[in-house]
């Protein structure tokens, strides 16, 4: 799915990719307005695609591959692509939401963990280490660099921690395709791999787990969970390298903004 060459945009293209990732920024904004113990996640898919469309876009996971949904929600020991769903959230479930549009022929792809009412201690933590695992490998997207120093940015961190990198899934180059080259693991070896240069545009989407790295696919041929059902959580942004150093195309401040005002949550990371 990744083979073949790297697209490397022009400036004109990132920002056509940022319109995209602001677009899915804004769509997790509505989310977290919403989001509660008692709502189903259905709901939430059918709030996303109305807002999608609303601002003149599409879902980009809907159909994609046969995936029949516009969100990929995946609560607790679901690791990623999970299915919404009509079983209502619980107070303390953590809810990783994964969201992308297609805007003006380029996609954005972010994916964002939420906390549902009051979460344990150990959850607030796992959430907090992804994200910094995220931000540590942005700050690793310099020019000299190669992806490699990415990957075990966040490999270092999650694993100091006490935490496990999911193996089986990884980060893309993001464009005209919602996956295209290069393959961007969350493990791996410093200095090897594709060098950064400008124009590389990537989603960074660390997948840690609370237990082990392992895990099992769904018999719905999609759902991914943790092997020994403890939880995990992904934060993942696309990021655009411009000028020699990493930029976030998507943003987590619309998200921040509507969880201050919903009083069932909390604001878990910063
Ligand atoms: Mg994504
Ligand atoms: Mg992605």
């Amino acid at each position: 799915m990744h083979a073949g060459m790297i697209h490397y945009k022009t400036i004109e293209e990132i920002e056509l990719i940022r319109e995209s990732s602001l677009l899915v920024a804004k769509t997790h904004a509505e989310l977290a307005k919403h989001i509660r113990p008692g709502l189903d996640t259905l709901y939430l898919d059918r709030l996303a695609e109305t807002f999608i469309r609303d601002h003149g876009a599409s879902p980009a996971f809907k159909g994609y591959q046969g995936f029949p949904y516009s969100l990929c929600i995946s609560p607790n020991e679901v690791v990623v692509h999970g299915f919404p769903s009509a079983d209502p959230l619980k107070e303390g479930d953590i809810l990783s939401i994964d969201c992308g549009v297609l805007l003006n022929g380029y996609y954005g792809d972010s994916a964002y963990t939420f906390a549902v009412g009051e979460i344990s201690e150990a959850k607030k933590r796992l959430l907090q280490i992804t994200h910094q695992c995220l931000m540590k490998g942005i700050d690793q997207l310099l020019a000299g660099n190669r992806l490699g120093d990415v990957s075990w940015a966040i490999q270092q961190h999650a694993e100091q921690a006490g935490y496990t990198v999911v193996r089986e899934l990884v980060g893309h180059g993001v464009g005209r395709m919602l996956h295209e080259p290069p393959e961007l693991p969350n493990y791996g070896k410093p200095g090897r791999g594709t060098p950064v240069q400008d124009g590389l545009v990537v989603a960074i989407e660390p997948m840690i787990n609370m237990g082990r790295r392992f895990v099992v696919q769904g018999r719905d041929g999609w759902t991914i969970k943790t092997a020994d059902r403890k939880p995990s959580a992904q934060y993942e942004h696309t990021v655009a390298v411009m000028d020699g150093k990493g930029e976030a195309l998507s943003t987590f401040a619309y998200i921040e903004e509507a969880l201050r005002n919903n009083k069932h949550n909390t604001v878990i990371i910063r």
